[in-house]
C-alpha cells in the first residue's frame, strides 16, 4: 500500500464532547506566532504573565502557580509524586473515572490508598470522607475530583477542603473540567494542591496543565525525606525554571507556542470576567437542558449536583448510542462523548466547555440529535427542542 504523504488539514468540527473544546481563532493565531527561545527575556516575561493570569483564574495568591508541560494527567501526577512518599497514606474519593485514576497515582507512589467510594452519578459524600479521615489519622492527603467529567457531577470542594484542614491532611483537587466553567476558589476553599487542563473550559489546545500549590503544600515538598521519583515532575527543580525572581535555570524546554496559546486563552477569560464566564456556562446549560427535556430526554445526575459544562444524558431504551454519535460526526461534524466504565452505552456526554458553550452550537446539536434519534424511531417529541432552548435565552 502506498500512502501519499501531504499536509494535514483537519475536518471542520464542533467540539461538544468531554474535551477538547472549540479553540477560538484568536488562540490559534497566538500559537502561530514565531517561536522564541524558552529562556529569551521576552518569553520569561510571558511566563510571568501566565502565572499572574493563572493566579487570577484559580483565585489564589499562591506563589507556586504554573503550567506543567503536559496534559491534565501530568498535572495530576505532579501533585501526587511531589506530595507523597512511600509508606504515606492517602484518602481518595472515587465517584468516577478520574477518581480511579487518582487512586492509581497514589499506589504508584508507593503510598497506601484508602478509597471512599460513591455511586457513579452521585457527588462525593463529605460524611463518608470525614469517617475515613477519623479512622485514618495517619492520612497525609485527601484527594477528590471537583467536576467528574465521566458523570457530569460537581462535588462540594469547599466542605471537602475544610475537612482536610480539620484533620490535618493536604487536599488535592482535580479542577480539570471545572476551571473557567464553575467557581474554583483555591484560597477561599483553603485547597492545597490543585491542577487543571488547558483544553476544557479554558478553550485552549490540549497539552498544558495549570497547577497551584499552597504554602502548606510547598512546606511538605521542602520537608520530603526522599527525592521525588520523577525527575521531570520534581517541583523543587521546576521551581528553578518557573520560580519568580529566581534566575531562570534550564530544566526542560517549555512548549513555547503552547504557552502563547494558554496566555491568549487566559487573557480572553480575564476579558470576559470569571463570573460572566460561569454565568454563560450556566445559561447555555439551561438552554440545552430545556431543549433536551422538550425532546423527552433526561439527565444522569440530579439537578442539585449537575455540571453545566458536562451534560451526561441518558440514552433512550432501544437506541444504538454509538450510531448516534457516528451520525452526528459524519453528517454535522459534531463530536459528543460516549459513556465510560459502567456508564458505557448508558449515556452521552455533551460538553458545553469554554467557546463551545454557545447558542449556535446548542441549536445545531439539538437538531442533529433529534434527526439521529428519529432515524432510529426513538420515542421522542420532535420539533420542540430549538424553541424550548431559545425561550430560555430570550427570557432574560
Ligand atoms: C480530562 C480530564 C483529566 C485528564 O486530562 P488530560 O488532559 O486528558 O490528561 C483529568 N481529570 C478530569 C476531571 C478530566 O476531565
Amino acid at each position: 500500500m502506498t500512502v501519499k504523504l501531504q499536509s494535514f488539514h483537519p475536518p471542520k468540527r464542533v467540539l461538544m464532547g468531554p474535551g477538547p473544546s472549540d479553540v477560538p481563532p484568536r488562540v490559534l493565531a497566538a500559537m502561530a506566532r514565531p517561536t522564541v527561545g524558552h529562556l529569551d527575556p521576552a518569553f520569561v516575561s510571558l511566563m510571568d504573565e501566565v502565572k499572574l493570569l493563572l493566579q487570577k483564574t484559580f483565585m489564589t495568591a499562591n506563589e507556586l502557580t504554573l503550567a506543567v508541560s503536559g496534559p491534565g494527567s501530568a498535572g495530576m501526577e505532579t501533585c501526587f509524586v511531589n506530595l507523597l512518599e512511600p509508606g504515606d497514606t492517602a484518602i481518595v474519593a472515587v465517584n468516577g473515572v478520574f477518581g480511579q485514576r487518582m487512586k492509581e497515582n497514589v499506589e504508584r507512589c508507593g503510598a497506601g490508598c484508602v478509597t471512599v467510594e460513591e455511586e457513579w452519578g452521585k457527588p462525593v459524600d463529605p460524611a463518608k470522607v470525614e469517617a475515613a479521615l477519623k479512622s485514618h489519622p495517619e492520612a497525609r492527603l485527601l484527594a477528590f475530583v471537583h467536576a467528574e467529567t465521566s458523570t457530569g457531577v460537581l462535588s462540594d470542594a469547599q466542605s471537602l477542603c475544610a475537612l482536610a484542614q480539620r484533620y490535618d491532611a493536604l487536599s488535592v483537587v482535580d479542577t480539570v473540567t471545572s476551571l473557567g466553567g464553575v467557581p474554583v476558589r483555591v484560597d477561599g476553599w483553603g485547597a492545597d494542591a490543585v491542577y487543571s487542563g488547558s483544553q476544557k473550559c479554558l478553550s485552549c489546545t490540549p497539552g498544558l496543565s495549570p497547577v497551584t500549590f499552597s504554602p502548606r503544600a510547598v512546606e511538605r515538598i521542602r520537608s520530603r525525606n526522599r527525592k521525588v521519583q520523577s525527575w521531570f515532575m520534581d517541583l523543587s527543580l521546576v521551581m528553578g525554571y518557573w520560580g519568580s525572581g529566581a534566575k531562570r535555570a534550564y530544566h526542560h524546554t517549555a512548549p513555547v507556542n503552547a504557552v502563547y496559546g494558554l496566555h491568549e486563552a487566559l487573557l480572553m477569560l480575564a476579558e470576559e470576567g470569571l463570573e460572566a464566564a460561569w454565568a454563560r456556562h450556566r445559561k447555555m446549560h439551561l438552554a440545552l437542558k430545556a431543549g433536551l427535556e422538550a425532546m423527552g430526554l433526561s439527565f444522569l445526575a440530579d439537578e442539585s449536583c449537575r455540571l453545566p459544562q458536562l451534560n451526561a444524558v441518558r440514552v433512550p431504551a432501544g437506541v444504538d448510542e454509538a450510531q448516534v454519535r457516528a451520525y452526528l460526526l459524519e453528517k454535522f461534524g459534531i463530536e459528543i462523548g460516549a459513556g465510560l466504565g459502567p456508564l458505557a452505552g448508558q449515556v452521552w456526554r455533551i460538553g458545553l466547555m469554554g467557546a463551545s458553550a454557545s447558542v449556535p452550537n446548542i441549536l445545531l446539536c439539538l437538531a442533529a440529535l433529534e434527526s439521529a434519534l428519529l432515524r432510529q424511531q426513538a420515542p421522542i417529541r420532535p420539533g420542540l427542542a430549538a424553541q424550548a432552548a431559545l425561550a430560555t435565552v430570550s427570557e432574560r
